[in-house]
């Protein structure tokens, strides 16, 4: 049965119950048990870094995981947020656009997420209220509870039929108190109700304060907000304290106490230096144990786990021995929030791991950076990334770091906006298109060698519209793309984007020296460029976001080759010096 014919059978009985269970087709009630991490006290206490540090623990085990984040916002995805606010916009492969945690989770396990990964408040009301117009509730008030819960429930139990995932772990955005998300927590009570015992595990993150003039732990805000969390039904099995140093035994102590969850499973999740040693802090707590018990799972195969663990223990090892310094400046809009840029740095430590280098980031507000005092800026670094970006802000600063990249054999590696900026450049300072610009910066540039892609020009909302998600990208045979990764036909790399280059400048560009390597199949729409040997010693561009596909354990080439010229260019390693560390991937 479809999901809208069950819900209007469901709807021909609902005056004569009160109880509304949509179940998708297949659901088997207790096949598939659920974590569920609610984050007390404050928000950024990194909620996605440790739901998906424990998910990758278990699934070292060997169970198949599905990660949900539910979002409490009512905007439908996240792709109008502005990234200032909320961090980078995570762009999956089948196109949604959606918060960043996602691509922790992408990484975390290297694991391809879909839409049915990311629900949002906008995404649940929407569907209700679509439902209602349909008249799926026919003679109904349609009602927080149970018809919203409701639909929360329909999309986690969609998502492990469809996953056939063993684990789902859910991650409730917010923190327990908001308004917005307090009918996901609502949903997750029934949720242990209705799937019976041994099913759900909720986590309570919370975090341990430790004022500086105290110079000691108090664990009263966490106290409090677990007994918020108490109020509304819900008894934590563990309870994950976050803090900057070590939890000690007396606030673990204090937290058992008011909470009736075992010392045992009061654990301490203090800062880590990268997100990476996470994973084997839990293991090392027992954390996975603690579930395993709370969920009755089957025991793990000791031989997989083994063998999972130890590729993670190899790039932890490779990770606390990189030691060559090297530091890439990225310029941006953004710069005065990492966030906006989570997975370029991400992709910056894999590539720094595989190739034994510290990787330092120096931000340059290109705002204020012009041809004149350029030198001065880049003075320090090694390497230049532009990064993704909207509108006109500091496009002419980023123009000169470009300019100063390729003149002076500095390493460039240009992501979408860092794409379109280097044709802009090319065409100006190499071919001698004057006024050369993109028509998001100047609609009426002489030379509009950036344009807006033909199927955009017609839309004019702004939601979920743009050319986005994965893409196939074909490169060119022979070139230095193509070497760079591993001599393969075609990579699939995401994009989020509205302009591409003009295609009748991509003849003139080329006779100017400028290669186009990878192309979209069957479309004008060039999505790699790269300067020859010859003539650059790395200087590379993509129209896609190749920082959203690179895994800890399988860097993006494109972010290794970055960091592996600029690392000769800092004088740390030699041209001789190719990376030796094999990908590898984990056992699965
Ligand atoms: N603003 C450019 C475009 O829409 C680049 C987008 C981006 O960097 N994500 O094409």
């Amino acid at each position: 049965m479809t999901p809208d014919k069950m819900l209007a059978s469901l709807g021909k009985v609902s005056d004569e119950t009160e109880f509304y269970t949509l179940v998708p087709p297949g659901y088997q009630p207790g096949r598939t048990k659920f974590v569920i991490v609610l984050g007390t006290v404050m928000s950024g206490l990194g909620k996605g870094i440790f739901s998906s540090s424990l998910a990758k623990v278990m699934q070292d085990k060997g169970f198949k995981v599905a990660p949900i984040k539910l979002e409490g916002y009512l905007n439908r995805d996240s792709g109008t947020l502005n990234p200032y606010r909320h961090g980078e916009v995570f762009v999956l492969d089948d196109g949604m656009e959606c918060d960043m945690d996602l691509g922790t989770y992408e990484r975390m396990l290297n694991q391809d997420l879909s839409r049915l990964n990311f629900c949002t408040s906008g995404q649940i009301f929407s569907e209700v209220l679509r439902k209602e117009r349909k008249g799926g509730y026919l003679g109904r008030d349609v009602q927080m509870i149970p018809h919203v819960t409701g639909e929360v429930k329909y999309r986690l139990r969609e998502l492990a039929v469809r996953s056939e995932a063993d684990i789902v772990f859910v991650e409730i955005g917010g923190t327990v108190g908001d308004v917005e998300n307090a009918y996901f927590i609502e949903a997750m009570r029934q949720l242990a109700f209705k799937e019976g015992p041994n099913s759900c595990c909720y986590v309570a993150l919370t975090y341990v304060v430790e004022p500086p003039t105290l110079g000691e732990q108090k664990s009263k805000p966490a106290q409090l907000n677990i007994k918020q969390l108490m109020a509304t039904g819900i008894m934590p099995h563990i309870i994950a304290c976050r803090a900057h140093r070590p939890v000690t035994r007396k606030v673990q102590e204090k937290l058992a106490l008011y909470s009736n969850v075992p010392v045992e499973r009061v654990f301490s999740m203090h800062d880590m230096e990268s997100v990476y040693l996470v994973p084997n802090l839990l293991r090392e707590a027992g954390i996975d144990q603690a579930v395993m018990g709370i969920l009755a799972l089957p025991p793990a195969d000791a031989k997989c786990e083994q063998q999972a663990r130890d590729v993670w223990d190899g790039y932890v090892a490779r990770y606390r021995a990189a030691d060559r310094p090297v530091t890439i400046g990225i310029t941006g809009k953004y710069t005065a929030l990492r966030d906006s840029y989570a997975s370029i740095i991400q992709a910056l430590e894999h590539a720094g791991t595989y190739l034994g280098a510290r990787v330092r980031i120096e931000w340059i507000d290109s705002g204020g950076v012009a041809d004149a005092d350029v030198a001065v800026r880049l003075a320090e670094v090694h390497g230049i990334i532009v990064p993704g970006g909207f509108g006109v802000r500091g496009v002419e600063g980023k123009i000169a770091c470009v300019r100063y990249a390729r003149e002076n054999r500095m390493p460039y590696l240009g992501l979408c906006y860092g794409f379109q900026i280097a044709v802009i450049e090319y065409a100006r300072n190499v071919c001698g298109l004057d006024g050369a610009n993109s028509t998001e910066v100047d609609p009426n540039a002489p030379h509009p060698v950036i344009d807006i892609l033909p199927e955009q020009r017609k839309i004019k909302e702004l939601g979920g519209n743009m050319r986005l998600g994965g893409q196939d990208v074909e490169l060119t045979r022979g070139s230095r793309a193509w070497n760079l990764y591993g001599q393969v036909p075609t990579v699939r790399l995401r994009f989020r984007h509205r302009y591409e280059v003009e295609p009748r400048y991509i003849q003139p560009l080329e006779n100017g020296g400028m290669v186009f390597s990878g192309r979209a199949p069957n479309q004008p729409i060039m999505q790699i460029l790269e300067l020859p040997a010859d003539q650059h010693p790395c200087f590379f561009a993509t129209q896609a976001h190749a920082e959203l596909t690179s895994r800890p354990l399988e860097p993006d080439p494109l972010f290794v080759e970055l960091v592996r010229a600029a690392m000769v260019f800092a004088g740390v390693a030699d041209e001789s010096d190719r990376p030796t560390a094999a990908r590898t991937a984990p056992c699965g």
